[in-house]
């Protein structure tokens, strides 16, 4: 059996370092996300640091977009053997007067990606007996928060599949884990307190202070520490984890 991976929403932030450090272990990867550019960078700086990439655009919400990037990443490496459902989207609203369109574009990106990207994935890793699947999704999986509806159900919505495909995998040696962070420093969270700056006029600093003291440790999380994880998932001593998730969040969330 060979590691051949996907990550989705690579083209910065949390993905973008996962797939660095699956190549930087001789992992080939295949990096996605909607921009072509970013994609393309993210590609080069991996061959340029001596690792396998390929950039497949991909717009994770269209079923004939995944399967077509498939397709091409089957021509450049073989059968997936490794899926990140890494891409997502932030964005909050208060939920009297609920702004429809968002409720559906996060649902589509968030949750119902997963179930797409996941359903044309799966027999491949069956085919091959070994499989390992993992979700990115948030401390939102766990707990609400106000004014995150949309978010908070995608995330929930996350943790679900992610537990019920564990048990429907269990005898294919596919595992099934998702991933819980708290506020990762990246540009979802610069988006955030930009937002937050011009929703309620505290400064950029006083924002990002506000999101730093969620965590116990008075911190962001760095993607590196999500990557940690992910790559942790895949060592066959791993084998025994499945169905769980896995908090990233300074002690934010203990369950
Ligand atoms: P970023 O916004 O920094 O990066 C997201 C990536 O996903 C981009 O490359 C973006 O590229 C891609 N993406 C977005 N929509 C789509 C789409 N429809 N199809 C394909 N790719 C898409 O986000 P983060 O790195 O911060 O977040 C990554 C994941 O981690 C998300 O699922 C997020 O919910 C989760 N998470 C993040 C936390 C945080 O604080 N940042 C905390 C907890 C969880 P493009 O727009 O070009 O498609």
């Amino acid at each position: 059996m060979e590691k051949i991976a996907w990550v989705t929403g690579a083209g910065k932030g949390i993905g973008e370092v996962i797939a660095q450090q699956f190549a930087a272990q001789g992992i080939p990867v295949a990096v996605s996300a909607r921009t072509q550019s970013d994609i393309d960078r993210v590609a080069a700086s991996i061959r340029a640091h001596g690792g396998k990439a390929v950039a497949v655009a991909c717009d994770v919400t269209q079923p004939d977009a995944i399967a077509q990037a498939i397709a091409r990443i089957q021509q450049e490496f073989g059968d997936l053997t490794i899926l990140v459902n890494n891409a997502g989207i932030g964005g909050s609203h208060k939920f009297i007067g609920h702004d429809d369109a968002l409720w559906h574009r996060i649902l589509d990106t968030n949750l119902n990606s997963v179930y797409y990207v996941t359903k044309a994935v799966a027999p491949l890793m069956v085919a091959a007996n070994w499989g390992r699947i993992i979700n990115i999704a948030s401390v939102s999986s766990k707990v609400g928060s106000k004014y995150t509806a949309a978010y908070t159900a995608s995330k929930h919505g996350v943790l679900g599949l992610t537990r019920a495909l564990a048990l429907e995998f269990v005898s294919n040696n596919i595992t099934v884990n998702a991933i819980c962070p708290a506020y990762v420093d990246t540009p979802m969270t610069d988006n955030t307190i930009a937002n937050m700056t011009e929703r309620t006029k505290l400064s950029e600093t006083d924002a990002r202070g506000y999101l730093e003291k969620l965590s116990p440790q008075n911190r962001l999380v760095t993607s590196e520490e999500v990557a940690y994880v992910a790559l942790m998932l895949l060592d066959e001593n791993a084998r025994g984890i499945t169905g769980q998730s896995i908090n990233v969040d300074g002690g934010m969330v203990m369950f």
